[in-house]
């Protein structure tokens, strides 16, 4: 589909597979060797057993893409037509993945696989394959609501914005919810204003019509079309309120926004981003904000994919978690780098419902098994996708994600419970 909802011209079998990547990702796919050692991390692998999904074999087979469009023989003699059945099966495994990367941080050659799957994904849009599903109407849903759920602006902060929280017209601050906080992830969002409100800087936020999607979304699905557009409106939006750094704490806006929004954008962006982690972290530790109640429970906090293996964020919320005097912190076995994917991630989770589910269930046996008392969270799509996995599952845990604890420490203190 196009941006504006109309059917894109499906590109001949038999065109180059090469077009959408760069040099360095051509070596990569022809780098690897088949060794199989990501396969031992794969999440989707795990509960599919599926091998078509598997790391090596989408390399091995979009190798055989290129080389059937692109080698010797094709060049000699001309492309050779590709077998449509076998494009539609490598597409449908190229969704299928969350898009985690843990297979990249256990890759024995270093390919960059987080970045390398979207980019896969692109191909197969340009070719009219991808996306799968009603992921096809996100470029129409965004540009006609400004999000990907089809919601109404109206209903973007209001339901959640807690009334007392002041919020200035221009600010060094900017805060920006993002979507799938704001209307799928609400005790998330409304902590964050919580906590920025209990800091005490002045922040700002564009009215929830302006606050549009970061456009993650679109960027996952391969479908970039409208990723410049929406870049350039939002930055120039939070420029005409001074803004000098945007706090998120959605670790998909978080990711496109350091990572790629500067390229959309054509240049450096005019202000820092940073997560909402690193913000409150650094706020502790000059004492601007302090808290005072005690909470004897142990907690165990989930590393997002696109937080730590995507931007590197990991000691800001163990640092947080730390200043709760009293709280205990455990880790999963598998923890920062080398977390393992709750199921919710590379927008898969609503098409490979099921997936998601048994993938988040292994996180909350985890935690249930370390006997945690609570499994924290950073990520509004593992918030909406875990809590959902919990439905009806014999292990049961309180989920709460990290700003929605801390908010909740500091009303008790306000509130002067005990
Ligand atoms: S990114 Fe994650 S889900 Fe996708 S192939 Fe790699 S390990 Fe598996
Ligand atoms: S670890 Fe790297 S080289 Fe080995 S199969 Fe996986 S992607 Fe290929």
């Amino acid at each position: 589909m196009t941006g504006n909802g109309e059917k894109k011209k499906a590109a001949p079998n038999d065109r180059s597979f090469t077009k959408g990547l760069s040099p360095l990702q051509l070596i990569e796919i022809d780098a690897c060797t088949q060794c199989g050692e990501c396969l031992k991390y794969c999440p989707v692998q795990d509960v599919t057993g599926n091998p078509l999904i598997s790391p090596p074999e989408k390399i091995r087979v979009f190798r055989e893409f290129i080389k059937a469009t692109d080698g010797l023989k094709a060049r000699l003699l001309g492309p050779q037509l590709i077998d449509r059945k076998l494009l539609e099966d490598f597409t449908k495994a190229v969704y299928e993945c969350t898009t985690c990367g843990a297979c990249g941080q256990h890759c024995t050659v270093g390919i960059f696989t987080q970045r390398l799957w979207p980019m896969l994904r692109k191909e197969m849009v340009r070719r009219g394959l991808g996306p799968i599903g009603p992921q096809v109407n996100l470029p129409k849903v965004i540009g006609e609501t400004g999000n990907p759920y089809n919601r109404l602006a109206a209903e973007r902060f209001a339901p959640w914005f807690p009334e007392h929280v002041k919020v200035v017209d221009r600010a060094d601050i900017g805060y920006y919810a993002g979507c799938t906080g704001a209307y799928e992830a609400t005790p998330m969002v409304r902590g964050d204003v919580l906590v920025l409100g209990a800091i005490g800087e002045p922040f700002t936020m564009l009215p929830a019509e302006d606050e549009v999607c970061c456009g993650f979304p679109l960027f996952i699905t391969g479908q970039h079309d409208m990723l410049e557009d929406l870049v350039s409106r939002l930055v120039a939006a939070y420029q005409a309120k001074a803004v000098k750094t945007l706090l998120c704490s959605c670790p998909c806006c978080v990711n496109i926004m350091s990572r790629d929004w500067p390229l959309f954008y054509k240049k450096e962006l005019p202000f820092k981003i940073r997560h909402i982690t690193q913000f409150v972290a650094a706020s502790m530790k000059s004492g601007k904000l302090a808290i005072k109640r005690e909470l004897r429970e142990r907690l165990i906090y989930h590393d997002p994919c696109y937080l730590s293996r995507g931007v590197g964020i990991m000691e800001e919320p163990r640092a947080v978690l730390r200043g709760i005097p009293g709280a205990e912190l455990l880790e999963f076995d598998r923890n920062r780098l080398e977390s393992r994917c709750c199921g919710a991630g590379g927008a898969a989770r609503k098409i490979f419902s099921e997936n998601a589910i048994e993938m988040g269930r292994h996180t909350i046996a985890e935690a249930v098994e370390k006997k945690a008392d609570k499994l924290v969270l950073s990520c509004p799509a593992c918030y909406a996708k875990v809590n959902e996995a919990m439905v009806g599952y014999d292990k049961q845990i309180e989920i709460v994600d990290i700003m929605e604890l801390l908010a909740k420490m500091i009303e008790a203190v306000d509130s002067g419970t005990p």
